[in-house]
């Protein structure tokens, strides 16, 4: 039967006995008969035309309109058709008086083309779900970081166990670092009240599972279920950033010591000089390493430089300063905000607790080392040159120091332009 025919087609019947009888030209039609033949079928039982579960819920709402005179609401139904087997068709059923007996009326509507377009939408729905579950992409909405919906890769990505477990969550906010909280919040009222900001972001998330992983995430504002939410999509990036973060660390450290670098730890004074923040600089210099190289071997020769490294940077990190390798068994730190006096003291503490340390070569022999430093000292800085001049002058107070017999230090106060005299410990 072609399509124009049936798509306006409605049909009545008069209900006895569970029969249709009193068939009119419409419901012919949407039987699959044609006019001539409605006498043929001039009564029809509803088993005929209906399956069982259809017939059951027909006889129950013949029983509610008996009841009453209202139209009943329609009930979506399938109905034999001859030549297409099951049509889709709407029915509302009245109370009427037929022959002095209450009987209904059955009003069949054809719905079948509405009928096969919303299915044809929820096969699309249905499609466009099963993509978005089977996405390799982690994919989260959520609602003021509720979740409302969540695929399985998502929940892969952060180390849960089911996707039940992610929307029995109040919040997705725990997943967050502490100090990442404020950044998030903010980005969310951004993106749901200013529609702000749909570029990616490197967040770390500490999974389900309790692991830091580091993802790229691309979220936008849908409309879900007839609210605002927000779509998260997430890529796993740990392995570039954890990359990332080891060449950073490495082009800033030194291997040996684990001690920042010459250029990171001028970079760092550079740029608390230009906040003029004041500085005081110490250049530290193992004394007769040379000798310690050839006596005792150039892998004792290396512990001895990371115990100097490790010693001395206790001291400088308790005072917020910075200590960096300068280079073969010299070492750099910059200490803010300290009196001439203090940094004498910090300094002397560094060379005794150096001058404690015991160690030993392969042969089980024992030996100490010293370590000679000097240190100079300014206030706010305007020049551009200042920090390679006060460099300058440190390193020439470490000569001074190893000039006057090492294992001491050696001040100037650059204000005040005076040599101290040197502090000796031997
Ligand atoms: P001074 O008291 O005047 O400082 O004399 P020194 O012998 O300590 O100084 P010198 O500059 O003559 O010798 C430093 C030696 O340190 C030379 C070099 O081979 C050695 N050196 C440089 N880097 C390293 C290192 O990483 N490990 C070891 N074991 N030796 C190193
Ligand atoms: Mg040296
Ligand atoms: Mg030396």
């Amino acid at each position: 039967m072609p399509d124009q025919q049936m798509s306006l087609c409605y049909g009545t019947a008069i209900l006895v006995e569970m029969n249709l009888v009193k068939i009119n030209r419409g419901l012919c039609q949407l039987l699959g008969y044609t006019p001539e033949q409605s006498v043929a079928i001039a009564s029809l039982s509803l088993t005929d035309l209906f399956s069982d579960s259809d017939k059951v819920q027909i006889e129950n709402e013949v029983e509610l309109a008996l009841q009453d005179h209202s139209t009943s609401q329609a009930l979506v139904l399938h109905m034999a058709n001859q030549h297409l087997g099951t049509i889709p068709v709407a029915l509302t059923l009245k109370k009427i008086i037929w022959g002095s007996l209450p009987t209904v009326e059955m009003t069949f509507f054809d719905i079948h083309f509405t009928y096969s377009k919303l299915l044809e939408a929820r096969e699309q729905d249905q499609i466009f779900r099963d993509m978005i579950l089977q996405s390799a992409q982690g994919i989260l909405v959520h609602q003021n970081f509720k979740p409302l919906f969540v695929n399985e890769s998502w929940v892969k990505l952060q180390g849960g166990k089911s996707i039940e477990q992610v929307l029995t969550m109040n919040t997705i906010l725990s997943l967050l670092p502490p100090h990442t909280l404020q950044h998030v919040k903010q980005r969310y009222l951004d993106l749901v009240e200013r529609e702000q900001s749909k570029a990616s972001n490197v967040v770390e998330n500490i999974g389900l599972d309790g692991v830091s992983r580091y993802f790229n995430i691309y979220d936008n504002v849908i409309d879900w279920q007839g609210e605002r939410a927000v779509q998260v999509v997430l890529e796993d990036v740990t392995e570039k950033v954890v990359l990332e973060n080891k060449l950073k660390y490495q082009a800033n450290h030194d291997d040996m010591t684990g001690l920042l670098n010459r250029r990171a730890v001028y970079s760092w004074a550079e740029n608390q000089i230009s906040q003029h923040t004041p500085l005081t600089c110490l250049l530290m210099d193992i004394d007769d390493f040379k000798q310690i190289n050839d006596n005792y071997g150039h892998s004792v020769g290396d512990d001895v430089i990371r115990a100097l490294s490790n010693s001395a940077n206790k001291v400088i990190s308790d005072v917020d300063g910075v200590i960096g390798r300068w280079g073969g068994e010299e070492f750099i730190a910059f200490v803010p905000y300290m009196s001439i006096q203090q940094t004498q003291c910090i300094a002397q503490t560094i060379c005794q607790n150096f001058r404690e340390i015991t160690f030993q070569d392969f042969q089980g022999q024992v030996f100490h080392a010293t370590v000679s430093i000097g240190i100079s000292y300014m206030t706010t800085i305007n020049r551009e040159q200042s920090l390679d001049a006060l460099v300058q002058c440190t390193d020439t107070l470490l000569y001074t120091a190893k000039a006057q017999g090492k294992n001491q230090v050696c001040i100037k106060n650059r204000r005040h332009e005076h040599l101290l005299p040197a502090a000796l410990f031997a």
